[in-house]
């Protein structure tokens, strides 16, 4: 397989400068809002501050892969002596709470690192942080080309991991049948 250059983006996050403000928030959302900026909900934001102002804890957490399926485990952070929620830091928008996920639809949620057409000059999270808590890095790296999926492929996989690959392929069979007769 071939090497090509990858651009990989990255966002660094110093929770010592964050003070829970929720710029971030508001400013993601708005961006991904449709039309852009007509409305800011953060629950439709793609960072989630996660605040415990009592316990003094501040703590920005990037909405990442969807799960279908709950994970058998749960993680809890004991971070200074504090204990933090079952799950509290974790990225994924997943069945077993409401996090990343948007609020209407309930279609799940991801950073996209403000993808743009013309492109950002940097994620819009990170430019509205006032306070450099959110530091932004840019790097190319070698990887192996990807091979990329045709959208029907993408369509074939999901409806196989919906409905299974043998009834998928019984249902092929059959409109086959039913086009040749
Ligand atoms: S990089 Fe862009 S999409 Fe990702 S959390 Fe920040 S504002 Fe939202
Ligand atoms: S904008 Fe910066 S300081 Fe404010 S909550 Fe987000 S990461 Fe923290």
């Amino acid at each position: 397989m071939s090497k090509v250059k990858k651009k990989i983006k990255s966002i660094k996050i110093d929770l010592d400068k964050c003070n829970g403000c929720r710029a971030c928030e508001v400013i993601c959302s708005a961006f991904h809002a449709n039309p852009k900026y007509s409305s800011n909900n953060p629950a439709r934001s793609r960072i989630r501050m996660i605040r415990d102002p009592l316990r003094d804890v501040y703590v920005p957490v990037y909405a990442g892969e969807y799960t279908p399926a709950e994970c058998m485990g749960r993680d809890k952070y004991v971070i200074d002596g504090k204990e933090y929620d079952e799950c509290g830091f974790c990225r994924a928008s997943c069945p077993s709470r409401d996090a990343f996920k948007e609020p209407d639809s309930g279609l799940p949620l991801k950073c996209d690192m403000c993808e743009d057409d013309p492109a950002q000059e940097k994620p819009l999270c990170v430019q509205w942080c006032l306070n450099d808590a959110l530091i932004y890095d840019e790097r190319e790296e070698e990887v192996e080309e990807e091979v990329k999926l045709e959208d029907m492929e993408i369509g074939l996989e999901s409806l196989v991991d919906k409905y299974g690959l043998e009834k998928i392929a019984d249902t092929v069979a059959r409109m086959s049948t039913s086009k040749k007769g």
